[in-house]
């Protein structure tokens, strides 16, 4: 559904009604195209003592053609960059305030060294003078420690206040500025996490907190990270479904698109638009099955193992039946957890009991922001999608002996069918309680999906992530 408030704002007409009138005017985000350079520009870096990243930090921004320039809390990274013969230099804050062509595209903050809380200053002094050097729909990430790893009390406490001071910049930049904290234990790889947070394609996920915890192999190709991969998305006739099959294709992967009968007509019609749009060659598949059904696992099990097996599940199918609960049926209770939370432990299952998911394998699941704040009326709904977090975080480790990693999307607000069955309050309301002032669309979702999907997300696993602008709601 078009939001017309966002179009009109951002109109010649509307701007200027909008500055008359003092109204809100969201950004027209900067998302993923393939016609545009992904990264480009220069990244102002900050850090603390004894900062532990910045080998990896020159690594990545030299790979994907971004120039660090130092801030004076962070000196040593131009001594690295003159010993690696990069280019580099200072960033001069105030000279962003005369014109967005001195603008910085990235601020990153290392701040893995900081071992107690007076030594979060640091974090003050960097980013009082470089955020408003920051340009429209640009990235802040912080690095830091898992608090748990910490060697004292006191490392962990003040590695734990990274989480406000992140989620508070993400609040504070607006602009479709998004902002998220990596806790990165011992020397694990970030060049994955840290190529999808700097990049357009985390457009819609701000505030957001991953762990990071084991090294990892870079992809064959980053433009194609899942090349040659099988995937299996489940209700990917239309809405968000579709986007992640899509996006999945073009990744490199063969999709099998799974959708119910009724809505056999949509499924085909996506699967043969990414056969168009990906040219990837692979046989994508449409399976029509509900996944409710008893004989569904076996199904799914007997068409996965014909292709032989299957990397990718993408767990996505989901229905809301919303009513309090004095006035809910049994059915709508049943039918919810039926679908959004039981469905994906029996065919997990049954893909796992017939080792028909490959080593190496991810699989993601669709939850909500409902399951994390809970939502009036909708108790069934979020009792399933805060199951499906609880599935995550506890398979994780189960997973993890099978080198198979298991992740969450917590979609917030996104423009589908969906949503737009939602009364018009209700439906405004979700849209503008956000940091970005916006809803989000089913590709910010999918490109999500894709990031966990990938070889390099190796060390990401029993983690939540949100899409959802950083909504208000369950903040
Ligand atoms: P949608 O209703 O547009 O699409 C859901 C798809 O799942 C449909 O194609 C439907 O036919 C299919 N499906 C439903 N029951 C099925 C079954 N038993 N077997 C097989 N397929 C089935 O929904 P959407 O907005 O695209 O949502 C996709 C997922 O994202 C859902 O899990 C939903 O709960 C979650 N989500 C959506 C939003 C949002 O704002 N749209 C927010 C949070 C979470």
């Amino acid at each position: 559904m078009k939001d017309r408030y966002l179009d009109f704002v951002n109109s010649p007409f509307g701007t200027s009604i909008a500055r008359a009138l003092g109204l809100p005017k969201p950004e027209v985000l900067r998302r993923h195209r393939a016609d545009e350079a992904e990264f480009a520009g220069m990244a102002a870096i900050g850090a603390g003592p004894s900062p532990t990243l910045f080998d990896q930090l020159m690594r990545v921004l030299t790979g994907i053609g971004m120039t660090g320039i130092a801030h004076d809390s962070a000196p040593d990274w131009l001594a690295l960059a003159h010993r690696r013969g990069a280019m580099s230099g200072r960033i001069t804050p105030r000279a962003a305030d005369s014109g967005s062509a001195n603008r910085v595209h990235a601020l990153i903050f290392d701040a893995t060294g900081i071992a107690e809380s007076s030594e979060l200053h640091a974090l003050y002094a960097f980013f009082h003078d470089a955020l408003r050097s920051l340009a429209k729909s640009g990235r802040i990430v912080v690095l830091g420690r898992p608090p748990s790893t910490c060697a004292s009390p006191r490392a962990a406490t003040a590695q734990r206040a990274l989480e406000g001071m992140t989620r508070s910049l993400g609040k504070e930049a607006r602009n479709g500025i998004t902002s998220n904290l990596l806790y990165v234990a011992g020397s694990a790889d970030i060049e994955g996490a840290l190529r999808f947070f700097l990049s357009p394609r985390s457009a819609y996920v701000s505030g957001q907190v991953v762990h990071i915890d084991r090294p990892a192999a870079a992809p064959a190709s980053w433009t194609k990270p899942l090349a040659g991969q099988r995937a299996l998305v489940t209700g990917a006739a239309r809405g968000i479904g579709a986007s992640i099959a899509k996006v999945l294709a073009e990744h490199g992967a063969i999709v099998t698109g799974l959708d119910v009968e009724a809505a056999r007509d949509a499924l085909d019609q996506t699967m043969l638009s990414i056969e168009d749009t990906s040219r990837s060659g692979g046989a994508h598949a449409a399976l029509i099955a509900d996944i409710a059904a008893a004989d569904a696992p076996a199904e799914i099990a007997a068409a996965l193992a014909s292709a032989g097996g299957v990397d990718i599940v993408v767990h996505n199918a989901g229905i809301t039946r919303d009513k309090t609960i004095a006035r809910m049926t049994d059915d709508m209770w049943t039918s919810v957890l039926d679908i959004n939370l039981l469905a994906q432990e029996r065919i997990d299952d049954a893909l796992l009991a017939q080792n028909l998911l490959r080593a190496g394998g991810r699989i993601v699941a669709v939850s909500s922001i409902s399951g994390i704040a809970g939502n009036r009326g909708q108790t069934n709904y979020a009792t399933s999608k805060a199951g499906v977090i609880g599935r995550v975080q506890s398979m994780a480790p189960v997973l993890r002996e099978r080198g198979v990693t298991i992740n969450a999307v917590a979609p917030g607000f996104i423009e589908t069918q969906m949503t737009a069955r939602m009364p018009f309050a209700a439906r405004e309301a979700g849209r503008r309680l956000n940091a970005m002032g916006q809803g989000g669309l089913p590709v910010d979702v999918a490109e999500t999906v894709a990031w966990l999907a990938s070889p390099a997300c190796a060390n990401i696993t029993g983690n939540v992530v949100r899409v959802c602008g950083q909504s208000l709601i369950g903040a």
